[in-house]
């Protein structure tokens, strides 16, 4: 089953699609995360993604594609694999089309602008691995360390306020534009992002057809 996770910031998207990759064993691709270790490691693209990163702009529809594209044709997305983050434009969307790919689903994670700002002003990452956490929704044990590989926890740069306003603006007029696009096809199925994460994951379960 091949799914998209879509959402504003912070809706969740990542949380859930480790959850979903973990109970049908298939892979989570994070655009997002593949921009990040690229600016880690100062690759061409992370340098170029950077800047508009910082910002809460998107990155070139190019880039984020080739990054699709190279991934996609790993061996393990055979069976599978749910994108978190990918499409967030209308020519994206058409680029998984031209490339053949088939979209079995689209889960639309809804939350409000208030309630965005509030989680990503919470949120933290594993430096190391990448876990996402929120100090007030399913916090580490330490609020410091992962609890998964014992990493730094961080705030990701781009979830400082001003820049956070600007990537709900993004989100606003330029991403959500594909929930009519999916609503069209007919693959689109909508979930109210709950406080509680195991709440969330129940009604993805449910519209995934899962228990
Ligand atoms: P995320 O981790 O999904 O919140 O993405 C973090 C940032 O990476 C976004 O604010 C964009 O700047 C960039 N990004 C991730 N995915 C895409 C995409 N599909 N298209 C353009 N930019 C992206």
């Amino acid at each position: 089953m091949n799914i998209v996770l879509f959402g504003p910031p912070g809706a969740g998207k990542g949380t859930q699609a480790e959850i979903i990759c973990g109970r049908l064993n298939i892979p989570s691709i994070s655009t997002g995360a593949v921009l990040r270790e690229a600016i880690k490691n100062s690759t061409p693209t992370g340098l170029l993604a950077k800047g508009y990163m910082d910002k809460g702009d998107l990155v070139p529809d190019s880039v984020v594609t080739a990054i699709i594209k190279e991934r996609l044709t790993k061996p393990d997305c055979a069976g599978g694999y749910i994108l978190d983050g990918f499409p967030r434009t209308l020519p994206q969307a058409k680029y998984l089309e031209e490339m053949g790919i088939t979209i079995d689903v689209v889960l639309s994670l809804e939350v409000s602008d208030e309630e965005i700002i509030e989680r990503l002003s919470q949120r933290r990452l594993c430096e190391d691995c990448g876990a996402p956490y929120s100090l007030k929704y399913g916090p580490p044990k330490d609020t410091s360390r992962c609890d998964k590989c014992g990493g730094r926890l961080v705030a990701r740069q781009d979830d400082m306020p001003e820049v956070v306003a600007s990537r709900l603006k993004t989100y606003h007029s330029q991403t959500e534009v594909l929930i009519d696009y999916y609503r069209e096809i007919g693959i689109l199925k909508t979930i109210k992002g709950q406080k509680e994460i195991k709440d969330t994951t129940s009604l993805v379960f449910k519209a995934l057809g899962i228990t």
